[in-house]
C-alpha cells in the first residue's frame, strides 16, 4: 500500500490516514527528523493538535519507542478536545539512523500493548524506506529541472510547466530575452571558467529581481527567459528591466584576478489582447533582442502594447 504512494506529495497523510484505520486511533502524525528538530509531515486533521507535547514526548524517551496508558488525558490542560488516554510512539529508523517518529493516539484507556508497538515499529519500517524513496524521487525531480551551471531552471522545465499552462493563447503575459553582451569576448580574454562564472552570476542578480510568479529559465548558451504571467504593464514592466540592466552593469565579478562587470541586453514582447502562439510571442521578443544589440547592446527593446507596432526603448 505505502509503495504504490511513494511518488505521492500525499504520501505521509496517506500513511497516517493508514495507520488511523488500522488501529482505530484518534490522531496519528509522523515525524520527520531535521537538525535535531522533528517536524510534522504534513500535519492534517488527524494530528495531534499539539505538536509541542509529542515532541516532548520524543525527547523525554530519548528517541526511543514508548507506551504511555495515561488515567487522564493526555492532552495538555489549555486544549479543549476529546480526550485521549493512549499513546504509542516509534522511531522511524533506516539502517540505523533515525529518520522521525510516528506517534499515534487513542481514546480508549489502557489500549496499547506490546504487540501494538512490534506492529507499528515493523510498519514504521517501510514508513522509513518510503520516506527515504520519498526524498530521493523528489530530489531527482527537481535536479531534472534544474540547470547545473547557473542553478536556474533549464528550458526542458520552463516549456513543460507552460506547455501544461491552460488558455496560453488567450492569456495576457510577456516574454523576456536576455543576452550577455560581447560573452565571447569574455570568454577569450579571461578564460571559459571566468565566463562560467560570469553566466552563474548574471542569471543570480536576475533570479534576485525576480518574484515567485516569475519563471526564469536559462534558454540556450548565454541567454535566459523569463514568463511574466498577467504582467503587461508597460512602463512598470520597463523599469523592472532597467533595474535587472543597471544591477548587471554595476556589478563586478571578482575572480582571483580578475574583476569587470559585464552587460546585457533584453528584448521583451508584451502579449496584450491579441491573439499570438507562445512560439510566436518568444519570437517576438527575440526579434526585439536582436534590435536591442543592433541598437548598441546594454539596452532594453520592448513593444508598447498600447501603442500597438511601435517599438520603444
Ligand atoms: P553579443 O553581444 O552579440 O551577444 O556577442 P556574444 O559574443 O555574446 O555572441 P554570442 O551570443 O553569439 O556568443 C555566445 C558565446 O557564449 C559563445 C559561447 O562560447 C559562449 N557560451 C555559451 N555557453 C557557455 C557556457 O556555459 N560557459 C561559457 N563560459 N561560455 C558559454
Ligand atoms: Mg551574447
Ligand atoms: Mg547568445
Amino acid at each position: 500500500y505505502i509503495n504504490q504512494y511513494i511518488k505521492s506529495k500525499d504520501l505521509f497523510p496517506l500513511i497516517n490516514d493508514m495507520l488511523i484505520g488500522v488501529f482505530g486511533a484518534k490522531y496519528s502524525t509522523i515525524y520527520i527528523k531535521t537538525n535535531n528538530d522533528y517536524i510534522p509531515a504534513t500535519p492534517s486533521e488527524f494530528s495531534f493538535p499539539s505538536i509541542e507535547s509529542e515532541k516532548n514526548l520524543i525527547t523525554f524517551h530519548h528517541e526511543k519507542e514508548f507506551i504511555i496508558n495515561s488515567k487522564t488525558s493526555i492532552y495538555p490542560s489549555n486544549l479543549h478536545a476529546t480526550p485521549v488516554f493512549s499513546c504509542l510512539g516509534v522511531p522511524i529508523t533506516v539502517n540505523n539512523e533515525t529518520l522521525g517518529f510516528i506517534i499515534i493516539q487513542h481514546q480508549q484507556k489502557a489500549y496499547f500493548s506490546a504487540q501494538h508497538a512490534t506492529f507499528l515499529s515493523s510498519l514504521a519500517n517501510h514508513v522509513g524506506v518510503a520516506i527515504e524513496n520519498n526524498l530521493l524521487y523528489n530530489k531527482l525531480k527537481e535536479t531534472a529541472n534544474i540547470d547545473v551551471l547557473t542553478g536556474i531552471f533549464n528550458r526542458r522545465y520552463f516549456f513543460e510547466t507552460l506547455h501544461n499552462t491552460a488558455q496560453l493563447d488567450t492569456q495576457n503575459y510577456t516574454i523576456v530575452m536576455i543576452d550577455i553582451d560581447n560573452f565571447k569576448h569574455v570568454n577569450d580574454t579571461y578564460g571559459h571558467l571566468y565566463g562560467d562564472l560570469v553566466l552563474k552570476t548574471v542569471s543570480k542578480i536576475i533570479k534576485e529581481l525576480t518574484r515567485p510568479n516569475d519563471l526564469m529559465a536559462r534558454y540556450g548558451g548565454e541567454e535566459i527567459i523569463i514568463f511574466f504571467n498577467n504582467f503587461t504593464n508597460y512602463t512598470a514592466l520597463l523599469n523592472r528591466l532597467e533595474r535587472m540592466r543597471q544591477a548587471i552593469e554595476t556589478t563586478p565579478i571578482l575572480d582571483a584576478d580578475v574583476a569587470i562587470s559585464v552587460t546585457a541586453s533584453f528584448g521583451a514582447y508584451i502579449k496584450y489582447n491579441e491573439t499570438l502562439s507562445f512560439k510566436e510571442v518568444i519570437a517576438k521578443a527575440d526579434a526585439n533582442l536582436y534590435l536591442a544589440k543592433d541598437k548598441g547592446k546594454n539596452t532594453v527593446y520592448m513593444n508598447n502594447p498600447l501603442l500597438r507596432n511601435q517599438l520603444k526603448t
